[in-house]
């Protein structure tokens, strides 16, 4: 059976279907990092499920999660306490709902909720609807979406425009009735905490469904062609490793771009590209990044490395 484009994929379907369309089988990769993120999610899950008060304390869950060794226990327990430091100090202990399953049908419009703490099961979708979880709800003044990223991209995501965050949003709009919901992405990381919040409005909800709608007709009508781009590795395509039109992954062109500006100083944006072999538009992406990141400046067309 073809997958379901679910929300936490929206993104990567605006820029490609080839994964829904095609015959490549998709990848099941269990990376370090979905391993911390995993055993991370859960922790807000058993607090919010216990009305704020877990039933143990944030160490004694490290020690006995069962997918996490020895080696990541630190880390899953950095993440866990900043968490735990941000929600106590900004949030109320009302209204959340954690890990909570909806579905939605792109063609009629409709959502509903499908229950909380199912653990990604979407038996109880029918056919035809997207289905989504949100990490965590808030519906005691208006509705509140949270999304906890963890990982070393996790401060690319922004919720403006997030393909998942309108989804979301669509999704509890459209079962309950409301005209706008605020979406938050909490990016978790061992040194702290930050929030970017997004308030999507009745309009930008209606055009969502409007585009959730083409990218549905558009999986039904069948074989897309492949679109490639740095969205191939930055949002996880789950065949970059079989597809033959994938793009190069942007972190090797980043590491690339950076050990040649060690070892070389400032040089053109074409000789970088040339040096590593790839087009100057698949470098530009990454140099944007770069310098977004302060790591790299540029100023008529010379690269040079600012942060080492
Ligand atoms: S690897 Fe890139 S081009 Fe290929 S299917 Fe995935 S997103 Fe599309």
């Amino acid at each position: 059976m073809r997958s379901r484009v679910t929300a936490s994929r929206v993104s990567l379907a605006r820029h490609c279907l080839a994964p829904w369309t095609s015959h490549i089988p998709w990848a099941k990769t269990a990376s370090t990092q979905a391993t911390v993120g995993t055993a991370f999610h859960k922790w807000p899950e058993i607090v919010i499920a216990a009305g704020g008060h877990a039933p143990l304390n944030p160490s004694a869950y490290v020690e006995q999660h069962p997918d996490i060794t020895e080696d990541l226990r630190p880390q899953v327990l950095r993440l866990i306490l900043a968490w735990e430091i941000h929600w106590r100090a900004c949030r109320s202990l009302v209204g959340w709902s954690a890990e909570v399953a909806y579905a939605y049908d792109p063609q009629t419009g409709e959502a509903r909720e499908l229950g909380a703490g199912l653990q990604r099961d979407y038996s109880g979708a029918k056919a035809g609807e997207m289905t989504m979880t949100m990490d965590a709800r808030n519906m005691s003044d208006g509705a509140l979406i949270i999304d906890w990223k963890t990982g070393k991209q996790a401060n690319a995501d922004r919720a403006k425009d997030h393909g998942q965050g309108k989804t979301l949003a669509l999704a509890i709009a459209r079962a309950h009735g409301l005209d706008a919901v605020a979406f938050e992405i909490v990016h978790v990381a061992t040194t702290g905490i930050t929030v970017d919040r997004a308030l999507y409005d009745a309009f930008e909800l209606d055009d969502h469904a409007d585009e959730l709608r083409d990218i549905d007709c558009r999986v039904r009508a069948g074989q897309q062609d492949p679109n490639p781009g740095t969205h191939c590795h930055t949002l996880w395509c789950p065949i970059v490793a079989s597809c033959p039109a994938a793009a190069p992954n942007p972190w090797d062109i980043r590491r690339d771009t950076l050990e040649i500006l060690r070892t070389s100083g400032p040089l053109s944006v074409r000789h970088i590209a040339s040096t590593i072999s790839i087009r100057e538009e698949q470098l530009s992406p990454v140099l944007a990044d770069l310098v977004a990141n302060h790591e790299v400046g540029i100023e008529k067309g010379i690269v040079r490395r600012v942060r080492s």
